[in-house]
């Protein structure tokens, strides 16, 4: 019933394709994960719920999913190609703290944001430092070919393999402009794989090499936990748009040197044969960063009384490859919608239903009124994961009258799964004011007898209601549809 074959946009070829797992029925997926020296901002955290709604969307197919999330613990420098401090190394520093505890303490802040955001758990989390020997074994490995050794390190030869910097659009005899020269590298393109502590420092993180004492470049990191987990080629691998510069491409250029492989016109000779990236979610002041002192975390969206679902919500009602805009009323806008769906779809879902797969849906569905939506649901998600389609066709199914109850329920339950949209209680999803001067007990007292003057016709009394609430920051909102009563000023 399903029939539409899955598309996929590759980044490296700049088009949509077909996707064909390396292995039959199964689909191996790759995601650069975070580096630890700091909270995620909702930004990033975009790029997971991405990366999750890709594996759903694979699991919705039939395929049998490993995805991989790495945890960036060291190597990754305050700039993405070689200049810089890393960026773990300043944090502790600045904070007087150990890099470990650094990374444990955002690695948790971090996996607390995934299970809020309803991202699945991948197969395994690597965490970088767990994996330097087999570092050091595939440095060593491309070493003789590729590498050549400078006083601050190990440097990957760009010229050495072909195509280098196709993923980017970018060729290396224009120079890539914004990397500053060390002296010595051959092409400005270059990189380290291993930087060496320089004599007379010691570095928190640091382990011995044939190279000397230092730690490995960031790049290195995902090929050696990509190529080790998931094998050379791998179906999927993703990241935000900024990787597509930077880091992607050395790790490409890592890849083909380690698999002895081609040019890039066989996509699987990148190491992977799909390249995928989220665009980012940006502020109208600008972009995200999180190494500037505030920035917008889940936990302040939270703080203000948004379920953090209404910041999946957000993303899915975009494509991820559109730039997405935050603001607080876009949020606040989602949170209704996400609301009302949940709301009505607590009413045709039977619980048990909850989180069911498209087998299940498939096998249920065959009315007339229903198998069309099926079918545009899985259509939608098909074309490239377009959420925001998927999403109104999920809205239809949730609206659908004259239909049988199980059927529908089955398809509801099978559609909120593929987004990962779980059933909720009404309750949940109301706007906590954590922030506000007052709290919902009163809001909700000072609303039922506000209703009942109303009902009585004593609109002075309803009237002083209202400004009451107003004055402790709460909105009172009239004829809301959905019966949303009240809203944070
Ligand atoms: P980092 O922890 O800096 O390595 O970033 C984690 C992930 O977030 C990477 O895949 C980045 O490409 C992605 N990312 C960074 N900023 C944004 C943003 N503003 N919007 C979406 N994704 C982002
Ligand atoms: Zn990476």
């Amino acid at each position: 019933m399903t029939s539409t074959a899955l598309t996929l946009f590759n980044s490296l070829t700049r088009q949509p394709e077909p996707f064909v797992p390396v292995h039959p029925g199964e689909a191996r997926v790759y995601s650069c994960g975070p580096t630890v020296y700091n909270y995620p901002h909702i930004g990033n955290m975009r790029a997971y719920v991405f990366a999750d709604v890709l594996g759903r969307v694979l699991t919705w197919k039939g395929y049998r999913l490993t995805h991989v999330i790495n945890i960036t613990d060291v190597g990754h420098l305050t700039d993405d190609a070689d200049q810089g401090e890393d960026k773990m190394e300043k944090m502790a520093a600045a904070r007087s703290q150990s890099i470990w505890d650094i990374a444990e303490h955002y690695t948790q802040a971090y996996w607390q944001d995934v299970a809020a955001l309803n991202i699945r758990q991948p197969a395994q989390w690597t965490i970088a430092t767990d994996y330097i020997d087999r570092m050091i074994a595939f440095a060593e490995r491309i070493a003789p070919r590729h590498c050549y050794e400078l006083d601050s390190g190990l440097y990957f030869d760009v010229s050495t393999v072909a195509d280098y910097g196709r993923l980017a659009r970018a060729h290396t005899d224009e120079g890539e402009g914004r990397i500053e020269a060390v002296e010595g590298k051959r092409n400005a393109a270059d990189f380290a794989i291993w930087r060496k502590t320089p004599a007379g420092e010691t570095r928190q993180m640091e382990w011995e090499s044939p190279w000397g004492r230092g730690a490995p470049g960031w790049h290195l990191e995902c090929s050696v936990m990509s190529g080790e987990v998931l094998g050379f080629p791998f179906d999927i691998h993703t990241g935000g748009i900024d990787h597509r510069e930077i880091h992607h491409p050395n790790e490409i250029a890592q890849n083909q040197a380690f698999c002895d492989c081609g040019g890039l016109g066989e996509a699987a000779n990148s190491g992977a044969r799909i390249w995928m990236h989220n665009n980012f979610l940006v502020e109208r002041s600008g972009k995200m960063s999180k190494s500037s002192g505030e920035f917008l975390r889940l936990q302040l969206l939270i703080d203000r009384g948004y379920h953090p679902l209404a910041y999946r919500m957000l993303c899915l009602q975009a494509h991820y490859r559109s730039e997405l805009e935050f603001s607080w009323d876009g949020l606040g806008a989602a949170l209704v919608r996400l609301k009302r769906l949940l709301t009505a779809a607590r009413n045709v879902v039977d619980a048990a239903a909850d989180g069911a797969a498209l087998a299940d849906a498939q096998a249920a569905v065959t009315h007339p009124k229903l198998t069309p939506l099926l079918e545009k649901f899985d259509a939608a998600l098909s074309d490239d994961l377009n959420t925001p389609v998927a999403l109104t066709v999920l809205e239809e199914a949730v609206a659908v009258k004259k239909v049988d109850a199980a059927q529908k329920g089955a398809l509801v339950a099978a559609m909120l799964s593929a987004l990962g949209l779980p059933l909720a209680e009404r309750e949940a999803l109301r706007i906590r004011p954590i922030a506000a001067q007052i709290g919902e007990d009163e809001i909700e007292a000072a609303l039922t007898r506000r209703k009942a003057a109303r009902a009585d016709k004593d609109f002075a009394l309803s009237d002083a209601l209202r400004d009451e609430l107003a004055a402790k920051g709460v909105e009172v909102m009239d004829g809301d549809p959905l019966g949303w009563e009240w809203k944070l000023g």
